[in-house]
């Protein structure tokens, strides 16, 4: 009855799942009659959001994670028919979007350094990547960046900031060529350095006196596959490569992206900075969420120049690009208001239809 969060009928569509953080001590102690504001039906692929006291809404998403959910079914569901699609010389996204503590880093970021089946999203991704490529033909290479107040700064090398977008007046393409680019040797070599992003990351937050995350993170992975000429089939890949010639090298773009927490910063009366810094995700984040309207609805014009955010997603959201949104939440009804409103945003990115497209050279 429903549709699978791959069905190939429907292939373009941005798919979108929402995962519920499991209750932590905070909300123990403050939700005195455990109020959850969300009750889950994964088996219906849909989550009843509690209106007020007698009335509830329900919504149906492509997948709904329980608190239980694995991070090994989280990255099969949502982000490995996007990495596939990407190995096949597509370009692909998967973001995740929802309040600051509900999951995001979590769901992406994860290193697993202690226990593997904890690792996140852009670890198996990359897992998957080297495993499915020739590292003697093909390159992966990776960029770890952070958009805070408009302003790109690279995780790699913390002390370039203010890095320009390339957008190529031809064929749309996005780049950011002021950005380090690694070229991985193997998983480890790609696990070294996303460590150091991460601590480059907390380094900029702490000194901003924050856990809340006010930036957005994207994790760049740009790969080059040579296509082997017209060989016989029987023969292996690794052989094809050898003797076939290159006739064709296909590029794709995987762009992972951690949002900045998607609660409005200036309810409880900001000043100063942090006022400063509200409207600059609040720029981000409205901007966002407008090309998400204007593809939902077929608008021949997607203002993607609103915001850095969106000028950097162009060619990734949208256009010849596959995407899956993952959506956090918490369970308790403390947060209602925010809880709705990622709700709402995943509701309204369900909508839009992505054109596939192959790049090659
Ligand atoms: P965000 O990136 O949205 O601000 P985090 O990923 O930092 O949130 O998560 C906040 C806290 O909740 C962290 O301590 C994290 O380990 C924990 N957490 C989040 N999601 C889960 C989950 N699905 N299972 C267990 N712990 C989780």
């Amino acid at each position: 009855l429903y549709r699978d969060f791959d069905d190939d009928n429907d292939s373009g569509r941005v798919r979108v799942a929402v995962r519920l953080r499991p209750r932590n001590a905070e909300d123990l102690l403050s939700d005195a009659d455990f109020a959850d504001c969300v009750e889950l039906q994964p088996e219906l692929k849909r989550l009843k959001l509690r209106k007020n006291s007698w009335s509830s809404e329900s919504y149906r998403f492509d997948e709904v994670f329980t608190e239980t959910a694995s991070q090994k079914r989280v990255y099969e569901v949502v982000a490995k028919p996007v990495v596939e699609s990407v190995l096949s010389g597509y370009n692909g996204t998967v973001m995740a979007y929802g309040q600051t503590g509900t999951g995001k880093t979590f769901t992406l970021g994860r290193l697993g350094k202690n226990d593997a089946s904890e690792r996140g999203i852009m670890v198996r991704a990359l897992e998957d990547i080297m495993d499915n490529i020739s590292i003697a033909f093909d390159t992966v290479e990776v960029s770890y960046l952070q958009l805070y107040m408009e302003s790109i700064q690279d995780l790699l090398a913390p002390e370039k900031t203010n890095i320009p977008i390339n957008e190529d007046p031809k064929t749309g393409e996005v780049s950011l060529p002021g950005a380090i680019t690694v070229k991985l040797r193997d998983l480890h070599h790609f696990l070294e350095l996303l460590q150091i992003g991460e601590a480059n990351r907390h380094a900029a937050n702490t000194k901003l006196n924050t856990e809340s995350s006010r930036s957005h993170a994207s994790l760049m992975v740009n790969i080059r596959r040579s296509v082997p000429g017209k060989v016989e089939d029987d023969i292996s890949y690794q052989d094809k490569i050898t003797k076939g010639n290159f006739p064709i090298v296909r590029k794709s773009k995987l762009l992972i992206v951690d949002l900045a927490g998607s609660e409005r910063l200036d309810k409880s009366g900001s000043e100063g900075l942090l006022l400063e810094e509200a409207k600059f995700i609040n720029l981000s984040l409205t901007s966002l969420g407008k090309c998400i309207n204007a593809l939902a609805e077929n608008c021949p014009h997607i203002p993607t120049r609103d915001s850095k955010l969106t000028r950097l997603l162009r060619d990734s959201f949208g256009g010849c690009a596959r995407t899956s949104l993952i959506i956090t939440i918490g369970p308790s009804s403390r947060h209602h208001a925010e809880t709705t409103s990622t709700i709402m945003f995943g509701q309204r990115a369900m909508k839009i239809v992505n054109v596939v497209k192959l790049k090659e050279e």
